[in-house]
């Protein structure tokens, strides 16, 4: 692991934070704060909410303030104006910043436009704290190589790999037997198929326990979101999708669990707060101190399991077999989801059109040979699938147009 400026002695530690407007990147801000952690933000960078990340460039002065969408520029430039903050736009600069020698970075981008600036992180070697999951499913043992060969490290921030991160004992590697993710099983787990078909964005967005951006919503209530995150758990982890399980746990405190093989199952729990697996990977292998709300265990007064039903909810099934197949398949599958999803919130396809989108795009791309392995560099060949499977899913979604 790449040697970080100790916490506590009162030396700032250097960071990045990508996606900072988001979800993720709004809770790790305010983790920054809580903990009164001493931190040196080089850059923050966002899509294209202009005045928020201007708001957050005026109160938190990093070097460089970076808009993806190069249309915003002139209004950061001008909201910026005098605070020696500098502003900057386009992808190849969220990029730059993402390579400016920070010694952590958060990749909370959303969606595979978060692979290449997590990637040229990982070239210099920083600690990235990954939110991102989609730049794992995109090209995982990739950019777990090439964050090992700079000296690096990744560190999920994903709630159950955090979790799985924290109680993996790994001086017994083989006496794992099985991975168990829990899931809350979103805002649809109880519906029927007949009242999810006609389910509306603001239904699929309003999740019963975590309050997050809006394209991971909706991929909590197709439950693709464990999907990504099962493809996640095997990169991250190393373990085939035989050996990780799902189950649905609705109060969402059990963040996951690791079973062995001598009959014990580790798992890690907590109230549902993002900024808990953001604290662990900031401060990994020690443990910071902030005003987090304790577990209240009898608040709750029974914690519950049940099994997923694939019935309803088949995109656990298409990231196995997206798994299964290998190759391009899980960038394929992501890119898909991605199309699919931002038809879904912009009402052109029904909800259970999503998983229907995603599963039709595999096939045709199987069909013609297109996910097999491609030999280059993994982000050249991530973002060919990707470009690939994007407009393959815009005609499936095309079709299913209501
Ligand atoms: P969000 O939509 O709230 O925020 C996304 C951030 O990325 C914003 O800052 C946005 O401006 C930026 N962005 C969007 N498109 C961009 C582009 N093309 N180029 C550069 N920046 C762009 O999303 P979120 O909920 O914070 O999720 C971020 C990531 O973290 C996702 O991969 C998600 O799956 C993962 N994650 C989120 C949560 C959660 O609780 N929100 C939990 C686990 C994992
Ligand atoms: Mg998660």
């Amino acid at each position: 692991m790449a040697a970080l400026t100790p916490l506590g002695e009162g030396k700032p530690r250097k960071v990045v934070v990508l996606g900072s407007t988001g979800s993720i990147g709004v809770s790790t801000l305010d983790l920054f704060e809580q903990a009164n952690l001493a931190v040196d933000i080089l850059a923050l960078t966002a899509g294209r909410n202009v005045e928020k990340l201007a708001e957050q460039a005026l109160r938190w002065k990093p070097q460089v303030a970076v808009i993806d969408d190069e249309t915003c520029l002139p209004e950061l430039r001008e909201r910026l104006a005098g605070s020696g903050v500098r502003a900057a736009a386009g992808a190849a600069a969220v990029s730059e910043a993402a390579a400016m020698g920070a010694e952590w970075v958060m990749s909370a981008i959303v969606g595979a436009a978060g692979l290449a600036p997590t990637l040229a992180a990982a070239r210099t070697g920083a600690v990235i704290a990954l939110a991102n999951k989609e730049s794992l499913v995109c090209a995982g043992p990739a950019l777990l190589a090439i964050a090992r060969a700079a000296g690096g490290s990744v560190i999920p921030v994903d709630s159950e790999h955090s979790a799985i991160f924290q109680v993996l004992q790994r001086d017994c590697i083989d006496r794992v037997s099985r991975l168990i993710l829990t899931a809350s099983g979103g805002p649809f787990r109880t519906w029927d198929k007949a009242a999810m078909a006609k389910a509306t964005p603001e239904q699929a967005v309003a999740h019963p326990n975590w309050s997050m951006g809006a394209k991971i919503s909706v991929d909590s209530a197709t439950m693709m979101n464990k999907g990504l995150e099962m493809i996640e758990a095997s990169y991250l982890f190393d373990t085939p999708q035989e050996r990780i399980d799902v189950v649905i746990h609705p109060q969402s405190v059990i963040h996951s669990l690791v079973e062995y093989t001598d009959g014990s199952t580790l798992a890690q729990l907590g109230p549902p707060d993002m900024r808990s697996p953001i604290s662990c990977a900031y401060s990994w292998p020690q443990r910071l101190s902030w005003p987090a709300k304790p577990l209240d265990l009898a608040a709750y007064a029974s914690l519950t399991f049940e099994a997923p039903d694939l019935q309803r909810f088949p995109s656990i099934a298409i990231a196995r077999e997206a798994l299964r197949l290998g190759g391009g398949a899980p960038a394929a599958m992501n890119a898909a989801n991605e199309v699919a999803v931002a038809a879904f919130l912009d009402r052109q396809i029904g909800f259970l059109d999503i998983a229907g989108a995603v599963a039709g795009t595999l096939e045709r791309m199987n069909g013609l040979g297109e996910l097999a392995d491609s030999a280059g560099d993994a982000l050249d060949s991530a973002m060919m699938t990707d470009a690939s499977a994007r407009r393959i899913a815009a005609e499936v979604v095309g079709q299913k147009r209501i």
